[in-house]
């Protein structure tokens, strides 16, 4: 990696002095479910907490979930086979104990959710109707509104996160850096530098600060994520010193659709298991060819034999064939109402589709408590790499994960580090001085929506379904010239910033993956097939050094 990644320690320049103060006990950035469950723990045990997000309320990945939140809660299903069907998924990268964890303790979380008024489907007798999904080997995923999960969790937790007294919500925040008094790896981290349009910028000073902001898909050019995932607190981790694991790991999801100019949105994996055919553009059902369990095949499988299909066609898409799914529009209400959209009728049309980057497995490093390698700095959701989901994700984890990591890193950030209980926590005055000094750069102005689109394409071609050490070396210097123009400069608006955090992820990601010399769950390399037991063990990577910490499965990610 290109050392300019590693030079800049803040986006942009200023002395914390001259700027507006806030204290709180903890400071949360992210409103999806990991931040909000986060906020609320920290909060029942007495915590003053400012939860920031930086857009409007609904737009994060977690209001988009569709499928559900997996939790073994039916009578006939047990923890130990959530935890195989997860350790299957993983590929071996899995951490057991944290599977373990996640699982018991996940049932709990939703549980709770159950208790505390989700909308979950239910039959005529009011119980929970938990559905299944590819890779999971019984009946144990709650779902909401059909295909609209996300949204009814993000309603709970938003409303009680609203209606709690000691929680501050700053809506529209956008938070630029982590600050640290010194600029070397390992100095706690005492809160945030943050901007909002009306009040401008702020320092945000907390005792502890919990990460929750969110993957990285809008590193690539197709992706189901939201506008927002643009890797801001993967990047802001690594710039304030700590350990980003297992970044080689994206996975991709097969069936987006796919139309000029519109979102990709996720078609979901529930369509193909009522039926749905992947048909070729000469209407031939490809997948048959490729796995006994044709569309149900793993995600990736059926995303490589995708981009196989259209290779050999020369299309730019394959079609999802609906038309024989009886009652489409009742079982899945939120995708045919955003497909009408676009003058889309599944019982009419087939349905475009082309695999897109879908969930960010690799992130901040965490231990089973959700404290990172950093002092002060916590992280849960997908911002974090926990060890949960290994070398590939079971459906339906990542909202249990946010659940289960959000409570524990929440309850992990009240403990000692000056809080007394009920005492609310906040500094009374700011610790230290913290001063950025960068000079303005001597550089062209830029195109950013021109460097964006560049990166995102170079990530898909490069770094995308398959990869190999050629073509990742290519992305190496791509991405290095182009910070050379574009890291150097000092932005004052939210897509500068995200262009930069954006850039430093493509690179974080592109050397996590040309290091990994092996195929390994959603990790496919043409020059390196087959799994490499010398690459069993997550590579954490940190401003300043050229080389990864190896942790060997199983071991704690953070000592
Ligand atoms: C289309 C789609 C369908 C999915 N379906 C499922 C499913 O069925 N089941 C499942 O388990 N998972 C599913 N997932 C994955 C799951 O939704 C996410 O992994 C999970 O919701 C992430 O939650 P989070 O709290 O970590 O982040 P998010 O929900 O993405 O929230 C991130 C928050 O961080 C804030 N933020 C980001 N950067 C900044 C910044 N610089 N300053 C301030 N705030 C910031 C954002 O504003 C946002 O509030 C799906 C994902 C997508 C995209």
């Amino acid at each position: 990696m290109n050392p300019l990644f590693d030079q800049r320690r803040y986006l942009i320049p200023f002395r914390s002095g001259l700027l507006p103060q806030i204290f709180t006990g903890v400071l949360v950035i992210g409103g999806g479910v990991a931040g909000l469950r986060a906020a609320l723990a920290a909060a029942e045990r007495g915590a003053e907490v400012i939860l920031l997000t930086k857009g409007p309320f609904e737009q994060t990945a977690t209001a988009w979930a569709q499928g559900g939140v997996a939790a073994a809660l039916e009578p006939g299903d047990t923890f130990e086979s959530h935890v195989q069907d997860t350790l299957t998924a993983g590929a071996g990268l899995c951490d057991r104990d944290v599977v373990q964890m996640v699982v018991e303790e996940g049932a709990e979380r939703v549980r709770e959710l159950f208790e505390w008024g989700m909308r979950v489907d239910a039959g005529d007798d009011g119980k929970p109707t938990p559905g299944i999904e590819g890779g999971h080997s019984a009946r144990r995923i709650y779902h909401a509104g059909g295909d609209s999960t996300g949204a009814e969790i993000q309603r709970l937790l938003t409303e009680r996160v609203r209606a709690h007294a000691a929680i501050r919500v700053f809506e529209k925040c956008f938070a630029l850096d982590l600050v640290t008094p010194s600029d070397e790896p390992g100095s706690p981290v005492m809160g945030a530098i943050t901007h909002h349009p009306r009040y401008g910028l702020q320092m945000i000073w907390a005792r502890s600060t919990i990460l929750a902001s969110g993957g990285a898909g809008g590193v690539y050019r197709e992706t189901t994520n939201p506008p927002q995932a643009t890797a801001d607190g993967l990047a802001m981790a690594y710039r304030a010193g700590a350990e980003i694991a297992d970044a080689a790991f994206v996975q991709f999801h097969p069936t987006a659709l796919y139309l000029a100019g519109a979102p990709r949105l996720l078609i979901s994996e529930a369509i193909r298991g009522e039926g749905a055919h992947l048909v070729d553009t000469s209407g031939h059902r490809f997948m048959r060819d490729v796995h006994e369990l044709g569309e149900l095949a793993p995600r990736d499988v059926v995303s490589q034999a995708i981009v196989r299909q259209m290779h050999k066609q020369g299309g730019r898409h394959v079609w999802l064939d609906c038309r024989h799914i009886e009652r489409f529009a009742e079982r899945f209400p939120g995708i045919a109402s955003r497909l009408k959209q676009f003058e889309l009728d599944p019982q009419r049309d087939a349905i475009p589709v082309h695999p897109a980057a879908h969930y960010t497995i690799g992130g901040v490093r965490t231990d089973a408590d959700g404290r990172t390698s950093v002092p002060g700095l916590y992280a849960a959701g997908e911002a974090a790499c926990t060890g949960l989901h290994g070398a590939n994700r079971l459906a339906s984890n990542s909202l249990l994960e946010g659940l289960v990591f959000g409570d524990r890193a929440g309850r992990k950030a009240t403990n000692g580090n000056g809080f007394t209980s009920g005492g609310g926590g906040a500094p009374s005055s700011p610790p230290v001085p913290i001063v950025s000094d960068i000079r303005p750069s001597d550089h062209a102005e830029l195109d950013l929506a021109d460097v964006r689109s560049s990166l995102r394409s170079a990530m898909w071609r490069n770094a995308g379904l398959v990869r190999n050490g050629p073509r990742l070396t290519d992305l190496a210097e791509m991405l290095g010239f182009w910070a050379k123009y574009t890291l150097d400069k000092i932005f004052d608006e939210p897509m500068g910033w995200e262009t930069q955090n954006l850039l430093l992820a493509g690179a974080i990601i592109a050397r996590s993956a040309a290091w990994r010399e092996e195929s390994r769950g959603c990790h496919v390399r043409d020059d390196c097939t087959g799994t490499d037991d010398a690459f069993c063990a997550h590579d954490a990577w940190r401003r300043g050094r050229d080389e990864p910490t190896r942790t060997p499965v199983g071991e704690a990610l953070v000592s």
